[in-house]
């Protein structure tokens, strides 16, 4: 089906048999003795070299032949003369599907800054930074579904649009089909909300966890993976406004067996993704390399693919919110008033006391549990001193949290009291206050911001640069 892949081609045995090519042009090389064309389809960071002879084409024709055109190509595969790749092609015709004027085409055969193609992102997939970071997201996309069917978890699909509003108060994406211009009133003079088209108010979703849940206490395990939307007007290089989020849910697994899963499913996928986008993983770690050689020795990174493999490796620290305070509370930032924002107990860790614990402390990804309750989500189970609840955050180094979860609650009366507690009304929560009345069971689960951990793979800086068209505060162009 369809013609070969440049990826397929370049694996073959060249034997002057005749081949097919279709992709962008990448740089077209006039030399006295060849024209060059580097071809490029997306299926791999390589491109495939096809050679003419001076004087084979017209030059109307090669004048076409520009950067960002679109070619079929058909020619013999042959070994190559050259010593930058293995086989090329000996051209014989050239078709031009598509030009790509040189004076108004964006993308030249420079570098361009990661904001300059945020502005062209419908066509960035088309320099060799974004292809390899799409083709890793890919990759790490299987990855996550292939982990979870191998161990017998199914894919719950949750509503994208939702009714409650008990996680997310105040950051939620509104869904109505009311005009705008013409809202319908209540006596009392508030929008009626019964005449939208729920009949009720509603929301885009910031988590598919509530009704994951629902789904663990029928299937045992399951996980979603799905966008998730959150109206927090942050602008930082971690926060997006739609990103998406894998949330496994499983049904008697307590919260070891949650720090078990949550480490265990941040080894495999990251293995996957060394074992299958060497050469795209290979490009990105020499891309990085060579911005760090304008920063000081101080300031440069790991090499990507040892950062990788380092985290493989090695056992995640695991310590308590409470013991994670007291070295905080004894480190030199601390004594030396370098942090920005106090540290004591029952704060909620701001990212620069994360990052000092993962970067500078244990230099290793660390899992922190037991978080005080009042910093905590309403549904994560409280621990038997009534004072923090078990809850468990994945902290990584240069990210900061990538993973967010917790035992959940299971006990009816104290579910309820936390309910109140917070300010949720109960009634809007019904259903999934029933799961903890009829046949309840412990239960964890948590949440894995995929962008992030593409952030992490990919080695990127900002995580606008992990998502093809990435939403957040003023942005939704493409
Ligand atoms: P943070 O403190 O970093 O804002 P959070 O506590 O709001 O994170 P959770 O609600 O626990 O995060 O969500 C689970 C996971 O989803 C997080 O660990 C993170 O990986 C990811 N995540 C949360 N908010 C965003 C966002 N705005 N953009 C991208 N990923 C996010
Ligand atoms: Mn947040």
């Amino acid at each position: 089906m369809g013609p070969l892949q440049i990826k397929e081609l370049l694996q073959q045995t060249p034997d002057a048999q005749s081949v097919t090519l279709k992709g962008w042009v990448r740089t077209k090389r006039e030399s006295k003795n060849a024209i060059f064309i580097a071809l490029n389809d997306g299926s791999t960071i390589h491109n495939i070299q096809a050679v003419a002879a001076p004087g084979q084409f017209s030059a109307e024709l090669l004048l076409t032949v520009t950067t960002g055109s679109c070619l079929k190509i058909t020619g013999q595969l042959v070994a190559s003369q050259g010593s930058g790749q293995a086989v090329e092609v000996k051209i014989d015709d050239i078709f031009v599907y598509g030009t790509a004027d040189v004076d108004s085409y964006p993308l030249q055969p420079k570098r361009h800054s990661l904001e300059f193609l945020r502005e062209i992102a419908h066509l960035r997939p088309r320099t060799n930074t974004f292809s390899a970071i799409l083709r890793i997201r890919h990759a790490l996309a299987f990855a996550v579904h292939k982990y979870y069917n191998d161990r017998g978890f199914f894919y719950l699909h949750t509503p994208i649009i939702t009714a409650s509003d008990a996680e997310g108060a105040g950051e939620m994406f509104r869904v109505t089909t009311l005009d705008l211009e013409k809202l319908p009133r209540t006596d009392e003079g508030d929008i009626n909300f019964k005449e939208d088209f729920f009949g009720r108010e509603a929301n885009l979703t910031v988590s598919g966890q509530l009704e994951g849940e629902l789904g663990a206490m029928a299937l045992s395990k399951i996980y979603t993976f799905g966008p998730t939307f959150r109206a927090e007007n942050s602008n930082t290089t971690r926060h997006l406004a739609e990103f998406w989020m894998i949330e496994p849910e499983m049904a008697f697994f307590e919260l070891e067996d949650n720090m078990d899963l949550a480490e265990d499913f941040i080894k495999t996928v990251i293995s996957y993704a060394l074992e299958n986008c060497k050469d795209d993983l290979a490009f990105l770690e020499n891309r990085l390399a060579e911005e760090d050689k304008n920063k000081p020795q101080n300031e440069r990174s790991i090499p990507l693919l040892e950062k990788l493999n380092f985290v493989v490796e090695n056992a995640f620290e695991r310590l308590t919110y409470t013991e994670a305070i007291d070295i905080l509370l004894k480190s030199k930032p601390h004594k030396e008033k370098k942090f920005q924002y106090p540290v004591g107990w029952g704060i909620d860790l701001s990212s620069e006391h994360e990052r000092y614990l993962v970067e500078k402390h244990f230099k290793k990804p660390v899992i922190l549990t037991n978080y005080p309750r009042e910093i905590k989500s309403f549904y994560m189970k409280l621990d038997d001193d009534g004072k923090t609840v078990r809850a468990m955050d994945v902290l990584f180094p240069g990210i900061g949290e990538i993973i967010g979860g917790s035992q959940r609650e299971d006990n009816y009366e104290k579910l309820l009291e936390r309910v109140h507690e917070v300010g949720i009304d109960p009634e809007t929560i019904w259903w999934y206050l029933e799961t903890r009345k009829f046949g309840t069971a412990p239960h964890s689960g948590f949440g894995l911001g995929f962008e992030r951990l593409v952030l992490f793979v990919t080695g990127m800086a900002n995580i606008r640069d992990v998502i093809p068209f990435p939403r957040y505060p003023k942005s939704a162009e493409f």
